[in-house]
């Protein structure tokens, strides 16, 4: 089964999230569920928690098909040792709101070097916030996500997310999130059929299926290999609807998240439509 949605708003309340997603016809969703341009949130209220999880029952969506993501101040490869802790603590506090609200992923970006230290530096630094935030909680997945590349973000190429599941105390914990603008962008073409079964048979020995947690299903408005992260609605973009066929046909990916994070809201109920209807 593939479950799709979007990244809907929690705007006046992470209890407000399940309805925004209900809303569009979506079977799984992405939120916030802090303020992702902050550091600091009040936290999380009984009553809201007690809400959100009444709000996600009513709405017949299962935990495990919602994809909470992280803030983008968060930087856990950070070269600065306070700024990487500060980094630290926002995330394991995004951890335990996860937790809370009973859902059991954390999605995020890896980290940058900022050119300060080496790609190997960046991704040891990464992976030992990992292993402290799981030694830190029980029940999350960290889901790392691939980039575009842009900048001195780390996560553009398979081998990156390989790397950090490799050093992670509990590989029952962690996995990846593939999102397609970035994958399209860094590098990995999935507009044929035989380029899209390239790329993936890659991502399979690389990293592999069983730790694909989720999906971020996005055209791109930047081209193949440019190393630029810009969204496109579906079909709409430099990708096309094929690879969106091939995806929504392809049976290595189900039973995940699969979140739209594409520029134009208003159409997120018609995209969704759209992809379950490319299913043969
Ligand atoms: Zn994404
Ligand atoms: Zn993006």
């Amino acid at each position: 089964m593939k479950y799709i949605g979007a990244h809907v708003s929690a705007g006046g309340g992470v209890e407000n999230a399940p309805f925004n997603a209900k809303a569009i016809g979506a079977k799984a969703f992405a939120l916030f569920t802090k303020n992702q341009r902050q550091w600091n949130a009040k936290p999380l209220e009984k009553a809201q928690i007690e809400a959100f999880k009444k709000a996600l029952d009513e709405v017949e969506i299962l935990p495990k098909y919602v994809l909470p993501h992280d803030s983008y101040l968060i930087n856990l490869g950070h070269p600065n040792k306070e700024q990487r802790q500060k980094s630290f603590d926002a995330f394991l506090d995004e951890v335990k709101r996860c937790e809370e609200l009973g859902l059991n992923k954390l999605n995020f970006h890896p980290g940058s070097h900022l050119k300060e230290i080496s790609e190997e530096e960046c991704l040891q630094n990464i992976s030992e916030c990992m292993n402290e935030a799981l030694r830190q909680s029980e029940n999350v997945t960290l889901v790392v996500e691939n980039t575009a590349g842009q900048g001195s973000n780390l996560g553009y190429k398979f081998e990156h997310l390989a790397h950090l599941l490799q050093n992670s105390i509990d590989k029952s914990r962690v996995g990846v999130c593939i999102d397609t603008c970035h994958l399209f962008t860094s590098g990995y073409d999935i507009r044929t059929k035989e380029d899209y079964e390239k790329t993936m048979t890659q991502f399979n020995k690389i990293v592999g299926f069983e730790f694909l947690k989720g999906m971020h299903l996005n055209d791109s408005k930047a081209k193949f290999q440019s190393r630029v992260d810009r969204h496109d609605s579906i079909g709409k973009g430099e990708i096309g609807l094929d690879a969106f066929y091939y995806i929504m046909n392809d049976s290595r990916i189900n039973d995940i998240p699969m979140i739209l994070e594409t520029i134009d809201e208003n159409i997120w109920a018609q995209e969704i439509l759209l992809l379950y209807s490319l299913q043969k």
